[in-house]
């Protein structure tokens, strides 16, 4: 009975769904995610040495339509807590990875940001949401200028983007208070450093391509000596290109 009455609700609420116009589904998955992602970071609070991100990163996460990042057919997958295809072999970071690294970086009003590895987009906007100019560099031409199309058509105007390799940073807009790889790399790219005020911190994925990578901040202090500390092990595409 129990059991007839509960597939009964659950209809009801999924046929309640149906109806709801697209936008309040996504606003109401996302809100879900957000709850999950509140869990997660409690799960994992051994790692990150908290048990809560700034709340600033978490109004940014429940505010940016992950959904308009994301491919037509992924569409309906965008409030899951996973990486996602974005086309070119590429894919838009999990959800918690983005919250986590967003927080690591310990982004201010005020602040100017770099990220590398632009791909869908996503990273670059909730980072915007909270800081004030964010530069974005994507290698792969399509992803770039699809991003670009992301950023116009919804609005973000403090961030900049371009197509280039990442590993030599963006010279012209140096430093910066803060950067955020997206992409793994073998080691930490020595023009990032030199781009970062001193101040300023890093969050990069190192390690090998598709074997184990640690997510590891980069510190560079105001005297100019550099420090750095793994948080936990993660697993990204490869940062690509010449160097
Ligand atoms: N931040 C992205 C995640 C993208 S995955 C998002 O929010 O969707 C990593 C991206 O890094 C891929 O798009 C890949 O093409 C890009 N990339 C890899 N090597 C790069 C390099 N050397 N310079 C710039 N981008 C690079």
């Amino acid at each position: 009975m129990t059991r007839l009455i509960s597939s009964s609700l659950l209809i009801a609420i999924l046929a309640f769904s149906a109806l709801l116009p697209a936008d309040d589904r996504y606003t109401s998955a996302r809100q879900a995610l957000v709850k999950e992602i509140i869990s997660d970071v409690q799960e994992t609070s051994i790692y990150l040495d908290k048990d809560a991100l700034d709340p600033r990163v978490m109004d940014a996460m429940a505010k940016v339509p992950r959904h308009e990042f994301v491919p037509f057919l992924q569409k309906p997958y965008s409030y899951q807590n996973r990486p996602l295809p974005i086309g070119h072999g590429q894919t838009i970071s999990q959800p918690y990875i983005v919250a986590i690294m967003t927080d690591l970086l310990k982004p201010k009003a005020g602040d100017r940001v770099l990220e590398i590895g632009t791909g869908s987009g996503y990273q670059a906007a909730i980072l915007s949401e909270i800081v004030s100019e964010v530069y974005t560099i994507e290698i792969i031409g399509a992803l770039g200028e699809q991003a670009e199309e992301h950023f116009k058509r919804l609005n973000y105007r403090n961030i900049q983007s371009r197509i280039g390799d990442g590993y030599y940073g963006w010279e012209s807009a140096a430093p910066f208070d803060g950067i955020v790889v997206t992409a793994a790399a073998s080691h930490v790219p020595p023009p990032l450093i030199e781009q970062l005020k001193p101040g300023g911190r890093m969050v990069i994925p190192v390690g090998s391509p598709f074997l184990v990578q640690h997510l590891v901040i980069v510190e560079k202090h105001t005297d100019g000596k550099i420090t750095s500390k793994q948080i936990l092990p993660v697993r990204f595409v490869p940062l690509t290109g010449g160097h």
